[in-house]
């Protein structure tokens, strides 16, 4: 969890849901900020840049915050190379990684002039064929560390989609070299979650082995993969341990190598997670024989994270907290098993009480949908004090948008 100090108060919470209406996402921006600030003290030993993954959260307002930072942009869709443009970053400060995309999607980013991740031989040898020298690139490789929390959101295992595999090394030097490609820049992004400084840092000593293989690098990317606390007690990433370690490995290594080398990261959730707030209403107490549930206006529909990796995430009443503690089993309304919290202590629940959801920035209104044809929730900004709607509810009429009745 966050410091109590960088939260916002349940009654202001309390106070923005009356005026927005529920289900709510509330980004508090000054939160992004100070985890930005984190991030730069933890590496101010060395030449690092910072590109937000902005698959976690790409509300055109927030891009546009995070880039009034000084941040760069980590996209994987064209998409969010477009909207990336739009929020104002410029686009060497836009860093494109898909996966298994097409070569078209890899052109039209080029033509765009961001920086590329390419991720598979299939796609080098094409693009090396097509554009040689032309075009610098950077090449996403696959260490082979497991440093995830949840097989599902590791992508360094040998069963991963993601990245050339290092044991494909003579493959990839033997396509650079017979097309002339420019390779400026060495990646890999292990998974989310990690948890173990260490393991992280031999995924970083296996990229150095690569990176000798390469003569025109310009910076090495390290991903992401910032584990940041869901609740008290939670292990995170230290970053500052993170930070003293990675950048020692990585000055001695950039003293090594012929010119000089920037280190990039990618965090997603560790910059926008815990500035975000979702806020809904409990529509009904129901006791069955066993459980007692809340369910609430609002299902996976809204916020997925829990039923797709068991994810927590702390639920608290703000609309009485001062309540006694009961157990509740916290459930959402649409029609599929959908439940956010088993067996969780929350202050006496009415029906009407607003409960929030926190670290909900990440992940959490970027992975909604439409499902039972429920509408996407609203989302508001703090900013300098003043909380803003970025985003309407959905309206009947976004269902039917692009159906055509025939
Ligand atoms: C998702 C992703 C990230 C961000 O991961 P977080 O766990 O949100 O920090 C970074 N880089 C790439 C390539 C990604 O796909």
């Amino acid at each position: 969890m966050s410091k109590q100090s960088d939260l916002l108060p349940a009654e202001y919470l309390v106070k923005l849901a009356e005026e927005f209406g529920t289900p709510v996402y509330i980004y508090h921006a000054e939160k992004i900020k100070i985890q930005y600030e984190k991030l730069q003290t933890a590496f101010q030993k060395t030449d690092a840049r910072f590109f937000y993954a902005c698959k976690a959260l790409t509300n055109i307002n927030i891009l546009k915050y995070i880039n009034s930072l000084g941040c760069g942009l980590d996209t994987v869709s064209i998409q969010e190379v477009h909207l990336g443009l739009k929020a104002g970053f410029a686009p060497n400060n836009i860093i494109f990684t898909p996966n298994c995309v097409d070569l078209e999607e890899i052109i039209a980013a080029k033509e765009l002039g961001v920086n590329i991740n390419i991720d598979n031989i299939s796609i080098l040898e094409q693009f090396g064929n097509r554009f040689g020298d032309s075009y610098p690139i950077c090449i996403r490789l696959n260490p082979h560390i497991m440093a995830g929390g949840n097989y599902k959101i590791s992508t360094g295992h040998v069963d991963s989609k993601f990245g050339i595999s290092i044991h494909q090394l003579r493959h990839i030097e033997r396509i650079v070299k017979s097309t002339k490609l420019k390779v400026t820049g060495l990646h890999m992004h292990t998974g989310s979650e990690i948890k173990d400084v260490d393991v992280f840092l031999r995924g970083v000593e296996i990229m150095f082995e690569q990176a000798v293989h390469f003569p025109d690098l310009e910076f090495i990317d390290l991903g992401s993969g910032f584990k940041v606390a869901y609740q008290a007690g939670d292990p995170e990433t230290d970053i500052n341990l993170l930070g003293r370690k990675l950048s020692d490995a990585f000055n001695k290594f950039a003293a090594t190598y012929k010119r000089p080398l920037q280190v990039w990261f990618e965090p997603g959730k560790f910059l926008v997670s815990q500035s975000g707030y979702f806020v809904v209403k409990a529509n009904v107490i129901k006791q069955t024989t066993a459980t007692v549930f809340v369910g609430v206006n609002s299902g996976f529909n809204h916020l997925i994270r829990p039923m797709f990796y068991d994810a927590f995430h702390l639920i608290k009443n703000i609309s009485n907290p001062k309540g006694t503690e009961r157990i509740y089993t916290i459930v959402g309304n649409i029609c599929e098993t959908d439940t956010f919290g088993w067996d969780r202590k929350l202050n006496e629940v009415k029906e009407g009480d607003f409960l929030v959801f926190y670290n909900a920035g990440a992940y959490g209104f970027e992975m909604s949908s439409n499902f039972n044809s429920r509408l996407k929730p609203a989302e508001v900004l703090v900013k300098d004090g003043k909380a803003q709607l970025i985003r309407k509810r959905d309206t009947l009429e976004d269902l039917l948008r692009n159906q055509i009745e025939l």
